[in-house]
């Protein structure tokens, strides 16, 4: 993190104690202030309690799993949350959900990519802030309407429900209807990391995404990235 940065509170919720003081510890070292919860109420009392600016939040825990927790805090307040999960095909499941997880890390995880994402994400919340502050234009691709000022979508008229993270994903692509938009610029530009590694996280939002707006408007270039078809 460079000096600029500003200081950031992160509730850190993980039942394994080695785990939650190791996270907490590097998350303390590069500057931020950290909250630790070990189960599910104790995250939300936490998370009222303490206001944090991101949340680091295991899947499995006493109480009640992190699955609720993140409904229960996102009920509360929109806040960025990375998800802590054991296997990576539960990625998929979790994206499928819709629970408001912006990005997950599949255990075990080294501690330098976990220091990536969060600042990936405090960036990309940072950012959104900033877009949201300029409008951005309509763009109108057959039965498709993508209003970046108002932040809607609407299909044949309808208007689709799209997670922050899903419209900033088609945003992305509707910049330039009918191009590739390849793996690296999508996660660079949606998601805020420099480097592209891990991507499943991308593959699992197009994949709700489409369910979202139709299949067959969202490209797959395999090995590439995606187009957003310009009809
Ligand atoms: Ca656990």
């Amino acid at each position: 993190m460079t000096r600029q940065d500003p200081r950031r509170t992160i509730l850190v919720v993980e039942d394994e104690p080695l785990i939650n003081q190791m996270v907490t510890d590097r998350l303390r070292a590069e500057g931020h202030d950290v909250v630790q919860a070990h189960d599910g109420p104790g995250a939300v009392d936490a998370f009222v309690a303490h206001e944090p600016d991101l949340v680091v939040l295991d899947l499995m825990l006493p109480g009640f799993d992190g699955l609720e927790v993140c409904r229960r805090v996102q009920a509360l307040r929109p806040v960025p949350v990375l998800m802590l999960t054991a296997r990576d095909d539960e990625t998929d499941v979790l994206v499928g959900l819709h629970v408001g997880a912006d990005d997950y890390v599949t255990k075990p995880f080294r501690q330098r990519e976990l220091v990536a994402r969060v600042q990936a994400l405090l960036r990309r919340v940072a950012r959104a802030a900033e877009l949201a502050a300029t409008a951005s234009p309509s763009r109108t691709l057959g039965s498709l309407v993508v209003d970046g000022a108002a932040r809607r979508v609407t299909v044949d008229g309808g208007e689709v429900h799209l997670t922050p993270l899903e419209f900033d994903l088609l945003a992305a692509l509707a910049a330039e209807p009918g191009a590739v938009v390849d793996r690296e610029t999508l996660m660079r530009d949606v998601w805020g990391w420099s480097d592209a590694s891990g991507t499943r996280t991308l593959d699992s939002h197009v994949k709700t995404l489409r369910a979202k707006i139709g299949a067959d408007r969202l490209r797959t270039v395999h090995g590439v990235g995606y187009a957003l078809e310009a009809r």
